[in-house]
C-alpha cells in the first residue's frame, strides 16, 4: 500500500510521492519559546513524529530530513524579557529546554534540524530582498510589506479570495500599507528591543518570513511535506507560500505553489472538556505539569487516539481509557515475555491503516487484535502464534512510538521508594509462606497488599505488581 495523505491545498487524499526518494523533506512549524507549551501544542509534534517514523521505515532512516523550527524572536518573547529584565536568549533557552524535556517524555524523537530564527537572519534578509527584487514587496517607513495583489494564487491554500478578505477585513490598517492585507516581512525595532541590521534599517523579521527563509536555507525548495496545526493555514502558511514562491519570481503561472511544498498537512484542534483552551476561561493545561503526574506514554496514546485531522477532546475519560489500553497491551507483552518474537515487521493490516492518511485509531485497533492473539496463544500453548503476534505488536507499536518500556516496569508504574521496598519485602514473604503452605500468613500478606492498593500479577518470570487506579 502506498502512503496517502490528505493534502490541505488539494483538499483530498493524494498518494505521497516524494520529489526524490533518497531525500524526503518535511518541515513542521515548531514552538514559539516564550512560555510552557500547552497540551494542544503537543498534538502536532506527536502526530508528525508518527509520520516521520513511517517515512523512515519506508524510505530509510537516513533518507528523511525532518526540520522543526524554534521561533526565538517574537513580541511575546520581548514582553517576557522586559518583565524579567533579562535578555531574550535567557527566556528562549529556558522554555526551549522545557519543551525538549516534555517532548522526550512523550517519546517524540528529536528532529534532524531545529533551525532557530536568530541563527538565520542573513537568509531572512536575503529572501526579503529577493521578494522586493521580483516586485512582490515594498519598503515603507522602516517596514517591508508583502504586496498580496502581486501574487495571483494568494488565498489558494486557505480557499479564500482577496475580495472576500477585504470585505471581512480584521487586519491591521496602517498608513504605510498599500492594501490592508499586505503583511509584514520586516519591521523596525522599538526602543530597547533586540534588532538586527538590514538594508531597510535595524529591525526584526515578521513571523511568516522566518519559516519560508529557513525552509529554503535548511531543506531547499520545494520541500515534500509541510505540516502544522489547522490554525496555521491562514495566514501563516498562506503567507509562507506567497513568500517562498515570489522570492523566485514565480508569482504567475499554473502551479506556483508547487514550487514551495508538494503536500500540506494540518492537524485538528484539541479542546479541553469540550471547550476551547483559553487563558481567560482558565482551562489551559500545561504539558509540563501534566507529564509530572501522568506517564508521557499515556499522554501520547491519548493524543493519537483520534485521527489527526479530527478535533480531539481532552478529558479524564480519555486519560483513563489510554492508561487502560496501555495496561492491556503491556499486560500481553508481559505475559508472553519469555517468547522470542519471530518477526520484526508490522502486519499488513497495521500498515494499511497507518498508510491511509495516518489512521491511528485503525492502527491501534490492530494492536488490540494482536494482543488478543498473544493472550489466546498463551492460553492454548500455541507459541508460534505468540512469537509472530508479539513481534508484529512490537514492530507496529514502534511506528506509533509506544510500548517501548519494559513491560514489568510499566506495570509496576511510578511509585515511591518506600512503597516499592515494602511491596517487594511482602512478595518475598508471600513466596516463603506459600512454599511453606502457611496459608494464614499468605492471607495476611494478601490483605496488607490490598490495603496498599497493590495488584499482584503472577507470570512465568515471577510476580509483578502495580498500584490500582
Ligand atoms: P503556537 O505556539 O501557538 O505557534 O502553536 C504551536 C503549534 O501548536 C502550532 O502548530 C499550532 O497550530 C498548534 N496548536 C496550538 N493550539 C492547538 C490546539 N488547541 N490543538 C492542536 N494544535 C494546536
Ligand atoms: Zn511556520
Amino acid at each position: 500500500m502506498p502512503l496517502t495523505i490528505h493534502d490541505t491545498l488539494h483538499r483530498e487524499k493524494r498518494v505521497f510521492e516524494p520529489r526524490d526518494p533518497n531525500r524526503v523533506t518535511l518541515y513542521v512549524c515548531g514552538p514559539t519559546v516564550y512560555d510552557f507549551a500547552h497540551i494542544g501544542n503537543a498534538r502536532p509534534p506527536v502526530v508528525f513524529d508518527v509520520l516521520v517514523r513511517l517515512l523512515r521505515r519506508t524510505y530509510g532512516a537516513d533518507k528523511v530530513i525532518y526540520a522543526r523550527n524554534v521561533t526565538d524572536v517574537d513580541d511575546k518573547i520581548n514582553a517576557k524579557a522586559f518583565k524579567e529584565g533579562a535578555p531574550i536568549g535567557k527566556i528562549t533557552a529556558r522554555y526551549e529546554a522545557a519543551y525538549l524535556e516534555d517532548m522526550g517524555r512523550l517519546n517524540v524523537s528529536p528532529p534532524d534540524l531545529a533551525p532557530h530564527v536568530t541563527d538565520h537572519m542573513d537568509a531572512i534578509v536575503a529572501q526579503i530582498a529577493a521578494i522586493i527584487e521580483h516586485g512582490c514587496a515594498y519598503a515603507a517607513e522602516g517596514h517591508v510589506l508583502f504586496d498580496v495583489s502581486s501574487y495571483e494564487a494568494y488565498g489558494r491554500l486557505s480557499g479564500r479570495n482577496l475580495d472576500d478578505m477585504i470585505a471581512g477585513a480584521r487586519v491591521e490598517v496602517a498608513p504605510y500599507k498599500k492594501n490592508p492585507h499586505d503583511f509584514v516581512l520586516w519591521k523596525p525595532a522599538r526602543e530597547n528591543e533586540p534588532s538586527w541590521p538590514s538594508p531597510w534599517g535595524d529591525g526584526r523579521p515578521g513571523w511568516h518570513i522566518e519559516c519560508s527563509a529557513m525552509i529554503e536555507e535548511t531543506l531547499g525548495l520545494p520541500i515534500d511535506i509541510h505540516g502544522g496545526g489547522i490554525d496555521l493555514v491562514f495566514p501563516h502558511h498562506e503567507n509562507e507560500i506567497a513568500q517562498g514562491v515570489c522570492a523566485h519570481g514565480h508569482a504567475h503561472g499554473d502551479q506556483p505553489h508547487a514550487e514551495y511544498s508538494r503536500y500540506w498537512m494540518h492537524n485538528g484542534f484539541l479542546t479541553m472538556d469540550a471547550e476551547k483552551m483559553s487563558k481567560s476561561i482558565g482551562n489551559v493545561l500545561l504539558l509540563h505539569d501534566l507529564v509530572q503526574s501522568i506517564p508521557g506514554e499515556v499522554v501520547r496514546w491519548g493524543l493519537l487516539s483520534a485521527h489527526y485531522r479530527q478535533p480531539l477532546d481532552w478529558n479524564q475519560s480519555l486519560l483513563d481509557q489510554s492508561r487502560k489500553a496501555l495496561d492491556r497491551l503491556y499486560g500481553a507483552l508481559h505475559r508472553s515475555a519469555a517468547v522470542e518474537p519471530s518477526t520484526d515487521q508490522p502486519p499488513a493490516e497495521f500498515l494499511k491503516a497507518i498508510e491511509d492518511d495516518l489512521n491511528t485509531p485503525g492502527a491501534m485497533a490492530v494492536l488490540f487484535a494482536l494482543s488478543s492473539e498473544i493472550e489466546r496463544g498463551m492460553t492454548a500453548g500455541d507459541l508460534d502464534a505468540v512469537a509472530r503476534a508479539r513481534g508484529e505488536l512490537i514492530a507496529s507499536a514502534a511506528i506509533l512510538g509506544v510500548l517501548q518500556a519494559a513491560p514489568a516496569e510499566w506495570l509496576e508504574g511510578e511509585v515511591s521508594d518506600d512503597l516499592r521496598t515494602e511491596v517487594e519485602a511482602l512478595l518475598e514473604q508471600r513466596a516463603t509462606a506459600r512454599a511453606a503452605k502457611d496459608w494464614p500468613e499468605a492471607d495476611r500478606i494478601r490483605d496488607r497488599l490490598n490495603a496498599l492498593k497493590v495488584v499482584v500479577m503472577d507470570g512465568p518470570q515471577g510476580a509483578t505488581w502495580r498500584v490500582k487506579g
